[in-house]
């Protein structure tokens, strides 16, 4: 990890790290991405995003790292799994295993929100007070946007549900990113949440002049 953060100071290229290791995104990421169902659920830089997470998935997900700076004895869970991307609910697709769901958030599926420096995707986010200049790295001509993802869709396989239907699974939904020259995005979720689909899809737009991905309702078969 060492030589590969020296690489990118001197080299100034941009590092995805997809990872369930959130110590070591906590360590070394400049912005981290929190994906569950195969969508962005919050992203922001990773101070902002370990210290105070908004959607529940993160707030489970960092509450089930025994911190021992806090004394915990136990580690939170997250209850249930998953679901398979071909049953995802209809509105928010955590709702199944958040504690906070209400009605709106089984109807509705709710769009990211918040600023550029800490976005989330929830109908009752945990609220704090943005800190004073968060933001992403401005993109200055050092750390220029090398890729950029806008309501980019992947669709995995088409499972045969008789003779004449096919049904899309969605392995990535609705992903809007930008990655920057010189900086560490960690990319972090459960197995199956779509980290690697939305890694691979940025290092295949990576190089393409102008470098970007914007599709809207974009899908790309496998
Ligand atoms: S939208 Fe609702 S179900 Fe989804 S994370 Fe937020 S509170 Fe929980």
């Amino acid at each position: 990890m060492k030589l590969l953060l020296d690489l990118r100071e001197r080299l100034g290229f941009a590092l995805i790290l997809v990872s369930h290791d959130l110590a070591l995104v906590s360590d070394v990421c400049d912005r981290v991405v929190v994906m569950y169902g195969g969508q962005i659920v919050e992203t922001g830089v990773t101070a902002d995003v370990m210290e105070a997470p908004a959607h529940h998935y993160a707030r489970g997900l960092l509450g089930s790292v025994l911190s021992l700076e806090t004394g915990a004895e136990r580690l939170t869970q997250i209850r249930g799994v998953v679901p398979s991307p071909a049953d995802f609910p209809k509105g928010c697709r955590f709702s199944d295993r958040c504690p906070m769901a209400t009605g709106i958030c089984r109807d509705t599926a709710p769009a990211l929100e918040g600023t550029d420096g800490h976005g989330y995707a929830c109908h009752h986010p945990r609220r704090h007070r943005q800190r004073e200049g968060a933001g992403p790295m401005s993109a200055t001509a050092e750390h220029r946007p090398i890729a950029e993802l806008s309501d980019v869709h992947v669709v995995h396989a088409s499972r045969g549900g008789g003779m004449f239907s096919r049904e899309k699974v969605y392995a990535l939904t609705g992903a809007d990113l930008v990655i920057r020259s010189g900086e560490t995005v960690g990319i972090v979720g459960e197995s199956g949440c779509g980290k690697s689909t939305l890694a691979k899809v940025l290092v295949a737009c990576n190089g393409r002049p102008p470098a970007r991905c914007r599709s809207p309702a974009r899908t790309c078969g496998r």
